[in-house]
């Protein structure tokens, strides 16, 4: 009979070929569905790219890898009770948590990423790595994880630490997820899909975009953040919209 410690190894294992599996799925069907569209809205806007686009996925796929071993370990220590702070019965917290669980999780994914792509801008630390992502120029749809693999690194540690520290219900934790990767494709995909009137509002105004993340793409020392413009305001390296 195999050792109990080799079949959790084993299952961990597993858990993590699966996640980089399911991460290398999710970032081809939500990459593809926006460059889809973005051929439908926009017709042309990627012509001549192909081999920019050849080398977004490359990185990306490779980010997925990176990406997929902390997923899958904490998928697996989400079945070991009581080693993370996901639940599933809603009641274990007050129904208002729901909605603010998960703007502390992307209030927190948005400082760490602030800092740390700031810090990926000082000349060595960009030479050697974040220069990936900015070979993208103009980015597509398919750069949302194109990362030289010391960027994915910095990258991947946030949202696993934070289940072992910030309780949240599976269902928004999910919920976070997908707006990390929705916002990740958009932000890229080189045109604006919200309307005028909510990307130009005071609202907006807090708010990143795909305009405000074009703008960091042409100008590189600008727009750092992730989500929201709060510490671009407040270190002064917020410089608007691409597309005023
Ligand atoms: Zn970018
Ligand atoms: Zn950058």
């Amino acid at each position: 009979m195999a050792d109990p410690s080799d079949q959790t190894m084993l299952a961990a294992l597993l858990s993590m070929i699966a996640m980089t599996a399911i991460v290398a799925v999710r970032y081809i069907a939500s990459s593809g569905l926006f460059a889809w569209l973005t051929s439908r809205v926009h017709p042309g806007l990627y012509r001549g790219l192909e081999r920019q686009i050849g080398m977004e996925l490359r990185w990306s796929l490779a980010s997925a890898a990176i990406y997929g071993l902390p997923a899958g370990l904490v998928a697996w220590g989400w079945q070991q009770d009581g080693w993370t702070r996901i639940y599933t019965d809603p009641s274990d917290y007050p129904l208002w948590w729901l909605p603010l669980s998960v703007l502390a999780y992307l209030v927190a994914h948005d400082a760490w990423f602030y800092w740390t792509h700031r810090w990926m801008h000082r000349p060595a630390l960009f030479r050697m790595a974040h220069a990936v992502h900015h070979a993208s120029r103009p980015p597509t749809a398919w750069a949302a994880m194109s990362f030289h693999p010391i960027e994915a690194l910095t990258g991947v540690v946030v949202i696993p630490a934070l289940v072992f520290v910030i309780p949240i219900h599976a269902g928004a934790l999910g919920f976070v997820l997908m707006v990390m990767t929705v916002m990740g494709v958009t932000n890229h995909m080189g045109w604006e899909m919200f309307p005028r009137r909510l990307v130009h509002s005071r609202l907006g105004n807090w708010l990143i975009t795909a305009s405000h993340h074009s703008r960091h793409h042409e100008q590189y020392t600008c727009n750092y953040g992730l989500y929201f413009r709060f510490w671009d305001h407040l270190c002064a390296t917020d410089r608007g919209l691409s597309r005023p």
